[in-house]
């Protein structure tokens, strides 16, 4: 069991909840353009955001950030320890920084004072990328480098009695990530965030974080989650809770099943399953909704289903709760699955 770091009113680790995270990718300056992202990535299921901080201004706009993200905020901070701790002044809940880059151990020292005085933690991120030359010619660019890059910046924080870290070790290569994270699990109690870095745009990157952090959770490792895509953030979000549901690990979550189609299909399953995901897509409650294009796997499928379609030459079926209660003609489907939606769940489109 890993142990716990309070992230605001957040906990990470100790068996509790893994968390989903995401990042703006609006300039942190630009305060209102970054809160209005913040809302788009908390109605999506966001937990806890971070932002760059690359310097004081964004430090300074953090703070109207803060005040207004409902969420805690992370600062992402490389290397100056000074910005880390005019972030931590902007009331940021939690400062990425690797503590081996600021440059001596009297500025961690000085650093990890602050952020102690005020229960603030750190998560330290190793890449693939940022790791230490004498660590890569010790075990090559492998997971093992990545995990032990990683204790090492850890243990530089230990040395000053700060022990309210988590951690990431990140490679692009999903089985590097796995295997790295193992490594950790076994040697440390920290918490855990996980992710596969630079996972790519597209599908590619679903694919990839799908399977490096389901891989993990599945495995019992993991304490919060960052999938990483390229463009919208909001699509990280919904990529994480979509993994974690796979997982096994999320029960507010609505699902839309639909078949894959095929020479029996009656009805528009690719556009009403996409229609219900997008309709369904904010919604935090324990709900299944099945489109079935025929009778011959819908009748079961669509008994399985809270709410469900099996489509029909003329009229397809309506199911709720096990039972087909009503047939309606085919062009009426999605209307009777949207009312169902409403009166039964006060699910309005
Ligand atoms: Fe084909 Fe029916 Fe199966 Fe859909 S449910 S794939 S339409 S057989």
């Amino acid at each position: 069991m890993t142990s716990v770091v309070n992230v605001g009113n957040i906990k990470i680790g100790g068996g509790n909840p893994v968390i989903v995270q995401s990042m703006t990718n609006t300039p942190t300056t630009d305060s209102s353009a970054t809160l209005a992202q913040i809302a788009r990535l908390k109605s999506a299921g966001c937990q806890l955001v971070r932002c760059s901080v690359p310097d004081y201004e964004s430090a300074q706009s953090l703070k109207k950030i803060v005040r207004g993200a409902g969420m805690p905020v992370v600062a992402d901070i490389h290397f100056d320890y000074k910005l880390a701790i005019a972030a931590a002044d902007a009331g940021a809940a939690k400062i990425r920084i690797n503590p081996g880059n600021v440059g001596g151990q009297n500025r961690v020292e000085y650093l990890t004072a602050v952020l102690k005085e005020r229960g603030i933690p750190i998560r330290i991120g190793v890449n693939s990328g940022s790791v230490e030359r004498d660590l890569l010619d010790k075990y090559g660019n492998t997971a093992q480098a990545l995990a032990e890059s990683a204790l090492k910046h850890a243990a530089i924080l230990e040395s000053c009695a700060f022990y309210n870290t988590v951690l990431s070790v990140k490679a692009s290569s999903v089985i590097k990530t796995i295997e790295a994270y193992r490594l950790l699990s076994q040697k440390c109690d920290y918490p855990l965030h996980i992710g596969v870095t630079e996972a790519g745009a597209a599908d590619a990157g679903l694919i990839k974080s799908a399977m490096g952090i389901g891989t993990l959770l599945l495995e019992g490792i993991g304490d919060t989650v960052r999938v990483s895509l390229s463009g919208d953030p909001v699509r990280e979000v919904y990529a994480a809770r979509d993994i974690l549901y796979s997982a096994g690990l999320l029960d507010d979550y609505a699902e839309v099943i639909a078949c894959p189609t095929c020479a029996r299909t009656q009805i528009d399953v690719t556009q009403y399953a996409e229609q219900l995901t997008c309709m369904l897509r904010d919604v935090r409650k324990p709900i299944k909704v099945a489109v079935m294009g025929c009778v011959v796997n819908g009748v079961g499928e669509g008994k399985e289903a809270d709410l469900g379609v099996a489509g029909g030459k003329e009229k397809s079926a309506i199911f709720v709760g096990g039972e087909i209660i009503k047939t309606v003609p085919n062009n009426k489907v999605f209307d009777e699955i949207k009312k169902l939606l409403a009166q039964r769940y006060g699910i309005e489109e």
